[in-house]
């Protein structure tokens, strides 16, 4: 789950990080007092859970409230990446002498966090590697150790810092500290700013909060973004079914999300994509025909591939459901089956005397001839 600004910074702010004063607003007029309130020049900032703000116009300094009220005017309605704009963050407007950059994030590759700092920062991640990619300084933490000052001052050796390298050092340390108690992704600093009055002040902040601790961070959660869901997947969720949009032409109906997942993997291995995804367990029997209708709800879907396998679950009491399910829709689209374990032999028989034609025996023969039938052609030889 991402955050928009404003409420990344009030969990910033609860933890001890240096952030500048400031208020959300949605009006102009509202800015305008805002901007008074702070008694003096503003920032006035577009709120939404996307970078780039800068570049698209949605952040503007501010002299004076007239100034302020205009460029709220000017921003609110605005779209960036996707959104609409329709609540500014008003804040002191800090005296920059430096733009520095600090991230902490979960690092596949060192399987653990990772804690990155550049002198220089204000600019996107991929400038800054483009720029001068020995800049960026990289501290692999180890979980269990935490981030260690001898590991900060190492990372920080060199760099001309305008005499602030023990405050930066204090602010990782802080940075760290919040990522793991707010149980992030990742939280970015983005610019961190030096200010001419020589204060460090987090002036942008990106947090990516762990979906899996939306439960223990739940007052946190309560001010995330969600993403938004489709159509199709609300009237899932509704449903109490797991569904989720993709932007291919093969749809996947099977049981367990590990299958689900081999099959995408096995559909894309052979040269097609998935157009959709619906996880279904025992609840196939009763819930077939919702759990169809959503999936050829997609206008992409040219192709079905059901793909159960059976442990507790019956695979012939799933293939039931969707058997006559599939009856009642009758579909003008291909269905290709394959079914493995507890059932099997009742489940096949079902399938081939109802629908006349065999479940395959082996997945990659289903996924070929589904992804066959989706894109009009042969599906591609498996690279070896
Ligand atoms: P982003 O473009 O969405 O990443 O938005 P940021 O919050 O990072 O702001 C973009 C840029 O606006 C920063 O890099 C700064 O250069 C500038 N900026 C933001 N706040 C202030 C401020 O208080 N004073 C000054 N002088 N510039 C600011
Ligand atoms: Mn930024």
């Amino acid at each position: 789950m991402n955050f928009e600004e404003h409420a990344a910074k009030v969990l910033l702010k609860a933890h001890g990080l240096p952030v500048p004063e400031g208020r959300v607003v949605e009006s102009p007029e509202a800015v305008a007092d805002a901007a008074r309130a702070l008694g003096g020049p503003c920032v006035v900032k577009a709120q939404a859970p996307t970078g780039k703000r800068g570049k698209a116009g949605g952040i503007r300094l501010a002299g004076s409230p007239d100034e302020a009220r205009a460029a709220a005017a000017d921003i609110l309605g605005m779209t960036i990446g996707g959104h609409r704009i329709e609540r500014l963050l008003v804040e002191e407007q800090v005296l920059i002498a430096a733009e520095l950059y600090a991230a902490v994030l979960n690092d596949p590759a060192s399987r653990g966090p990772v804690v990155l700092f550049s002198a220089m920062g204000g600019m996107e991640v991929e400038e800054m590697a483009a720029a001068d990619p020995e800049a960026m300084r990289r501290i692999e933490v180890d979980i269990a150790a935490g981030l260690t000052a001898r590991q900060t001052a190492a990372a920080l050796a060199g760099l001309d810092l305008n005499g602030q390298t023990g405050a930066i050092a204090d602010l990782l340390a802080g940075l760290y500290a919040s990522y793991r108690a707010l149980d992030a992704e990742l939280l970015e600093i983005n610019p961190l700013a030096l200010t001419e009055d020589g204060r460090i002040v987090c002036l942008d902040c990106k947090f990516t909060l762990d979906d899996a601790s939306a439960g223990r961070q739940a007052v946190a959660a309560q001010t995330g973004s969600p993403d938004p869901m489709t159509a199709l997947e609300a009237e899932a969720h509704t449903a109490g079914l797991k569904y989720i949009e993709l932007d291919g032409s093969v749809g996947v109906l099977a049981n367990g999300a590990g299958l689900t997942m081999a099959t995408m993997d096995a559909i894309e291995h052979f040269g097609g994509r998935p157009a959709n995804f619906l996880e279904i367990g025992g609840e196939a029997y009763t819930k077939a025909e919702t759990a169809l209708t959503i999936l050829l709800g997609n206008p992409n879907i040219r192709a079905l591939l059901v793909n159960f396998c059976g442990a507790f679950a019956r695979t012939d009491v799933m293939a039931e459901g969707v058997v006559r399910a599939w009856q009642k829709l009758d579909p003008g689209i291909p269905v290709f089956f394959t079914i493995h374990g507890t059932g099997e032999d009742e489940a096949v028989a079902l399938v081939e005397s109802e629908l006349g034609h065999r479940p395959y025996d082996l997945m990659d023969d289903a996924v070929r001839a589904a992804v066959g039938a989706a894109i009009g052609g042969v599906a591609r030889e498996a690279a070896s």
